[in-house]
């Protein structure tokens, strides 16, 4: 599932690729994802004019001209690829997944006047929505709480959002409403850094924990957008080499093994908590 630094990702290689273009056409091949694409989506966009490519936690916004906002979100499986020529090989804008554009499940091509932009999906749990005004646009985000890397999300902010909390902090740092945009991956690796058991009540977090996770949130998830960036500016020059961010991760997908930590000897166990994956070292995570 793209988390999100690959999101950020995708924003940044689109708004290289898209600010001040002007959007010739849309076209639809597959209605069919986690929302039907509207109706009127073709006859909206076409020969619009994109003004920005901006993101609220995984979900990007095209801002077009006279007040008109495209949203999308990547879902499950969802890739955007930058196609400038038919022989491209390396056309995906994240870092995950196949780098060329796959066969099946292209579900629109966004045609611009010297390149198409494709989106693919495979599980279709993607999806894109229109607004007509900012009001509306930010209606829909109101639930979301603050970025990561916002100055919102502060020690102060988090102790009151989980003072009281029975819940786990891993599930509470996986709530939208809390934080906006860390998945499952990101807070394994948080939790690891910040050395606390994400079995934990958020109201046995302690404030220097609490600072901890603020502070490694902000590490870790740099330093995927910055590996990020470098593993895609790469694939232009070094066809076929994989992206290799998951070879950075600390503790998630690394069940049976040593925990990398100096001087830890403990070996890393995987549960579930609510259906996800939980991969902790039981001798530092405390
Ligand atoms: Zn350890």
């Amino acid at each position: 599932m793209p988390e999100l630094p690959e999101v950020e990702i995708v924003k940044q290689s689109l708004k290289s690729a898209i600010k001040y273009k002007k959007l010739s056409k849309v076209i639809v091949k597959n209605r069919n994802l986690r929302f039907k694409i509207p109706i009127n989506f073709e006859r909206s966009l076409k020969n619009k004019v994109i003004l920005n490519i901006s993101r609220i936690s995984k979900y990007i916004i095209i801002e077009f001209k006279s007040n008109l906002y495209c949203v999308f979100h990547l879902g499950m499986s969802g890739t955007i690829h930058l196609v400038k020529k038919k022989f491209d090989k390396i056309t995906n804008l994240s870092f995950y997944q196949y780098k060329q554009v796959p066969k099946k499940h292209n579900h629109l091509k966004f045609v611009f006047p010297n390149f198409n932009i494709i989106y693919n999906d495979p599980r279709r749990f993607g999806f894109f929505k229109l607004f007509r005004n900012y009001k509306d646009l930010n209606l829909y985000f109101k639930k979301i709480g603050p970025e990561p890397f916002s100055k919102e999300f502060n020690s102060n902010y988090l102790f009151k959002k989980i003072q009281n909390k029975k819940k786990n902090i891993k599930n509470i740092l996986l709530d939208q409403s809390i934080i906006a945009g860390l998945g499952n991956i990101y807070v394994n690796e948080i939790l690891f850094y910040s050395k606390i058991n994400p079995k934990k009540e958020g109201s046995q977090i302690s404030k220097n924990e609490i600072k901890k996770i603020i502070k490694y949130s902000n590490i870790v998830l740099k330093l995927a957008i910055e590996y990020g960036g470098s593993s895609i500016r790469d694939f232009q020059n070094t066809e076929g080499v994989n992206g290799s961010f998951q070879k950075e991760f600390k503790i998630y997908g690394r069940k049976g093994e040593t925990c990398s930590r100096n001087n830890c000897k403990g070996i890393i166990t995987k549960f579930f908590q609510t259906n996800r994956s939980t991969f902790m070292c039981e001798i530092c995570q405390k």
